[in-house]
């Protein structure tokens, strides 16, 4: 019997993470991870949960916008938008009216990247397999007819991704079985916070060493000095064999996995993350300072749009071996495009739901793959971490196959509100999610929801303001 969309459903959950100084960097100083989550109900149970991430004031427009969205598909058949979900991308983001507000960028564009992944994770729990599964497991000829092809066929043609599918085919179940058992390789950022005082700083990091981890990020930009002491100090927890967990030796700097990362004795990798925060040169200058705590990329050194900023930073830098990174802030695949053509990055970083859901992140992992340029998703925030997981899969089964020098960000926050929460292993490497019910793993508890959903919601309405309180009085 035919399943067909009858409606959708939006909520305004935010988190008050800005009262913990959890999240803050060099341009974000006070954010309250937030979630535009949007659940997408059939004619049968069937349903699709999806959400974008914002950081508090303005998550309420993103909800409107998804509605305008969502709307588009109310009354269609669920199995013809599976077919062939490029031409289902296509007919969500080419709305005659609302492309007008986009087109494919700005509140618009996040708004298409909640509903697009409401509708891959609703396909994946019709199939009964993990999101990831469900990709990784279709043939190259359906996972092209899936991606979002239009404007990027000067950097990649249909053929070209076939050609590079198809060579990576005969070994997808032999690494399904390899990261099943190792998990994907992953690093943390949540020791690394701007508004952490040092003691703070030490204490989580060598917790982050203790679980495994062994590349590390450092929120920089707002004082020169203060992130040259603060890298020292992580430096010398990162750096020093005493703080191994029992068992662990050192592992080689020049190794495959890590050479020309800048790793230290012990193999451990330090990454800064300025967050847009410079001007061109400002960058460059500033940077060139930070030499001595070795980081192997600096992530977002100025504006997201300026692709031959980014060029030119990384020309500039490369004498100091510092590479480049960014796109968690790059709000479609014709700037990462662009981004690859120009020589402009080291390590590409898509993000879940800047980049408009599934569709439009595997055209970009496949041109990523083309360049030969490792992806390490972007994951802080909320859901971001149960998202990219799935992603950094497909990449290594299904796309680059590669994943020695793939690190995917984690961030220890939030957890606790997903059904199917992502998760660590003891070597500080993600485990592969697995549920055959758990689609995106994206799925809020209702709780959470109803706890946290904006301004209504029982902690908003009633708790925060003597939670403020208590923490202006410590
Ligand atoms: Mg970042």
């Amino acid at each position: 019997m035919s399943v067909k969309i009858t409606g959708y459903e939006t909520h305004d959950v935010r988190f008050p993470t800005s009262l913990t100084g959890d999240g803050t960097d060099a341009m974000n100083t006070d954010c309250d991870y937030s979630s535009a989550y949007v659940t997408l109900k059939t004619s049968s149970d069937l349903v699709g949960h999806g959400m974008t991430f914002t950081i508090g004031r303005g998550n309420d427009i993103v909800c409107a916008a998804i509605r305008e969205v969502a709307e588009r598909l109310v009354g269609k058949d669920t199995e013809e938008l599976f077919a062939n979900m490029g031409q289902t991308w296509d007919y969500l983001c080419s709305d005659p009216q609302l492309r007008w507000i986009g087109p494919e960028k700005g509140v618009i564009h996040i708004a298409l990247g909640a509903v697009d992944n409401a509708l891959w994770d609703m396909f994946a729990r019709s199939r009964k397999k993990p999101l990831w599964k469900l990709v990784v497991d279709m043939t190259p000829e359906e996972l092209v007819n899936a991606t979002a092809f239009r404007y990027i066929t000067d950097a990649i043609t249909k053929e070209e991704a076939l050609t590079m599918l198809r060579a990576k085919a005969a070994a997808k179940a032999e690494r399904e079985a390899h990261v099943r058992e190792v998990g994907y390789p992953a690093y943390v950022t949540s020791a690394g916070w701007l508004g952490y005082s040092d003691e703070k700083i030490a204490r989580l990091t060598k917790e982050a060493v203790q679980a495994g981890f062994n590349h590390f990020k450092m929120k920089v930009g707002a004082d020169r000095n203060d992130d040259l002491r603060r890298g020292k100090l992580i430096r010398s927890i990162i750096d020093d064999p005493q703080y191994l967990p029992a068992g662990h030796k050192p592992r080689d700097p020049n190794g495959p996995d890590l050479a020309g990362k800048n790793a230290g004795p012990t193999g451990s990798v330090l990454m800064i993350d300025a967050n847009q925060v410079w001007d061109v040169p400002q960058a460059i200058d500033y940077v060139k300072s930070l030499e001595p705590i070795k980081p192997w990329f600096i992530e977002e050194p100025t504006a997201p749009d300026d692709i031959l900023g980014h060029a030119a930073i990384r020309k500039a830098l490369k004498p100091y071996n510092i590479g480049v990174a960014t796109g968690e802030h790059a709000h479609n695949r014709m700037v990462f495009k662009q981004l690859l053509q120009a020589e402009a990055i080291d390590v590409c970083q898509i993000d879940s739901c800047r980049l408009a859901g599934v569709s439009e992140v595997l055209s970009v992992l496949l041109m990523a793959a083309k360049f030969g340029v490792t992806v390490c998703p972007h994951a802080g925030g909320v859901g971001l971490c149960e998202y990219v997981i799935h992603l950094s899969l497909i990449d290594y089964i299904a796309i680059s196959g590669s994943m020695e020098r793939n690190v995917l960000e984690f961030v220890d926050h939030l957890h606790e509100h997903f059904i199917h929460p992502c998760s660590i292993n003891k070597n500080g490497r993600y485990n592969v999610p697995n549920a055959a019910d758990e689609g995106y793993s994206i799925e809020m508890h209702q709780s959470s929801i109803e706890r946290y959903e904006f301004p209504k919601g029982a902690y908003w309405a009633t708790e925060h303001e003597a939670a403020k309180a208590k923490i202006r009085a410590t």
